[in-house]
C-alpha cells in the first residue's frame, strides 16, 4: 500500500479539559479542532506537528472503546495512524495478506477522514489505523 506520512497518534486520556494544558502551556501546541465522533463515542483534540496531528480521545460513553482501553490499561497512547492514498485498495491489500480487520469497509471519523482500523492482533499489539482524506 502507499502510506504518506503518520496522519495522527491517539493518545486516550480520561480528561481533555486537563490533558490539553500539557501540549498547549509545556509543548507548545495550538490546539485547533474539538470534534464530537458520535460513531465512536469520543471527543478529540486535535494539535498538528509538521504534518503529523496528535489526537486526544476523551470517551463521551461508558461503552466506548476508549473509557474500556482506559479502563484495562489505564490513559497513553491508544492508536497510530498512517495517511493511505487509496484506504479501499489499502485495506483490501492488508486482508489479502492475512492481516484480521476491525473495519472490513472504511467509515468515517474525525476531521473528515476516511478510516478503517486494523487489528491488534495483526500488528504487533499497536491498533493501527488507515485514514484517508477524500475531500483533498
Ligand atoms: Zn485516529
Amino acid at each position: 500500500m502507499e502510506i504518506s506520512h503518520i496522519e495522527h497518534i491517539g493518545i486516550a486520556v480520561e480528561s481533555l479539559e486537563k490533558a490539553i494544558p500539557f501540549y498547549e502551556q509545556v509543548l507548545g501546541f495550538k490546539c485547533y479542532n474539538i470534534e464530537e465522533v458520535a460513531d465512536q463515542k469520543v471527543k478529540t483534540a486535535f494539535f498538528m506537528v509538521g504534518q503529523t496531528k496528535i489526537e486526544l480521545l476523551e470517551a463521551t460513553s461508558p461503552d466506548s472503546s476508549i473509557a474500556k482501553f482506559i479502563e484495562k490499561k489505564g490513559p497513553g497512547m491508544h492508536h497510530m495512524a498512517f495517511a493511505v492514498k487509496d484506504i479501499e485498495g489499502a485495506l483490501k491489500e492488508a486482508e489479502d495478506k492475512g492481516v484480521k480487520l476491525i473495519d472490513a469497509t472504511p467509515r468515517a471519523g474525525a476531521e473528515g477522514m476516511t478510516i478503517a482500523f486494523l487489528h491488534p492482533k495483526s500488528t504487533n499489539s499497536v491498533l493501527t489505523e488507515l485514514c484517508e482524506d477524500k475531500n483533498k
